[in-house]
């Protein structure tokens, strides 16, 4: 089964609408048209507009929030809708981030419904899922795995799974510099499909694309995302700079030339 590899950069609350302008003018260029990645981008809402000018037009980048409301419009101070989003270009959103869950408070019922306002809209969400080094070491990856998967993707049917990213993020691996080796990333997101064809079938299951996610640099992507499940990265510290984050989309490149 061959699935298109995704490459999303997260830049989480970095970057100003001029400095997202400066990575684009030099991102882009190392493009001649699609590259047979997917590639995306996720500045902060403020640099969606200016990012959704600069990549109209173009093929080879494609843009994503890092966050959106369940609700449509109406009193919900501080929040962003799908519509909204969908306004300035924006294809993708990253839902249930460790940092969402953690820092946040976002539970698995309110990414579910995130996720299905998300289709609904014609988004395609990148749900995030991923233990806690505790978690890991407690022997409880499958169980927090298997939570977080299923109350996550409650209701949610076959057009929908197939329309969604997956990215596994070892919460221990993310902006610790601590990468996951080729075989936990690759255990971990065998058992993520494993709960995805418990959920909706082998063979819809084989389809879904699953990104590993945390202190995915140029220097390991390459090993990392020759193994059958890993299916892309999303990158956070790495993602910043062009230069880096086309290191790893390259590695995405050459891996789906092979
Ligand atoms: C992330 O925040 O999604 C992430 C993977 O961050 P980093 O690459 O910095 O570990």
């Amino acid at each position: 089964m061959s699935r298109r590899l995704i490459i999303a950069a997260n830049w989480k609350m970095n970057k100003t609408p001029a400095e997202t302008a400066a990575f684009l003018e030099d991102f882009l260029p190392r493009f001649s048209g699609p590259c047979g990645v997917d590639v995306v981008i996720a500045p902060t809402f403020v640099c969606l507009p200016k990012a959704g000018e600069m990549l109209a037009g173009q093929t080879a980048v494609s843009l994503s929030a890092q966050n959106m409301s369940a609700e449509s419009s109406g009193a919900f101070t501080g929040e962003i809708s799908a519509d909204m989003l969908k306004s300035v270009g924006v294809q993708y959103v990253i839902l249930g981030h460790s940092e969402r869950r953690s820092l946040y408070g976002e539970t698995d019922a309110g990414i579910n419904s995130k996720v299905k306002a998300a289709l609904a809209s014609g988004l395609l969400p990148i749900l995030c899922v991923g233990e806690t080094l505790e978690e890991r070491d407690g022997g409880r990856i499958e169980e927090v795995l298997t939570t977080q998967l299923t109350g996550s993707l409650k209701g949610i049917d076959q057009s929908g799974i197939e329309k969604t990213v997956i990215a596994y993020e070892p919460v221990w691996a993310i902006g610790t510099g601590r990468t996951a080796t080729p075989g936990q990333a690759q255990e971990a997101q065998a058992f993520v499909r494993k709960v995805l064809g418990d959920l909706y079938g082998a063979a819809t299951a084989a389809n879904v694309r699953i990104q590993y996610g945390g202190s995915a640099k140029p220097a390991n992507a390459a090993e990392l995302i020759s193994q059958p499940d890993v299916d892309g990265f999303l990158v956070g510290g790495a993602s910043l700079e062009a230069e880096s984050f086309f290191g790893i989309v390259q590695a995405g490149i050459d891996a789906s030339a092979t």
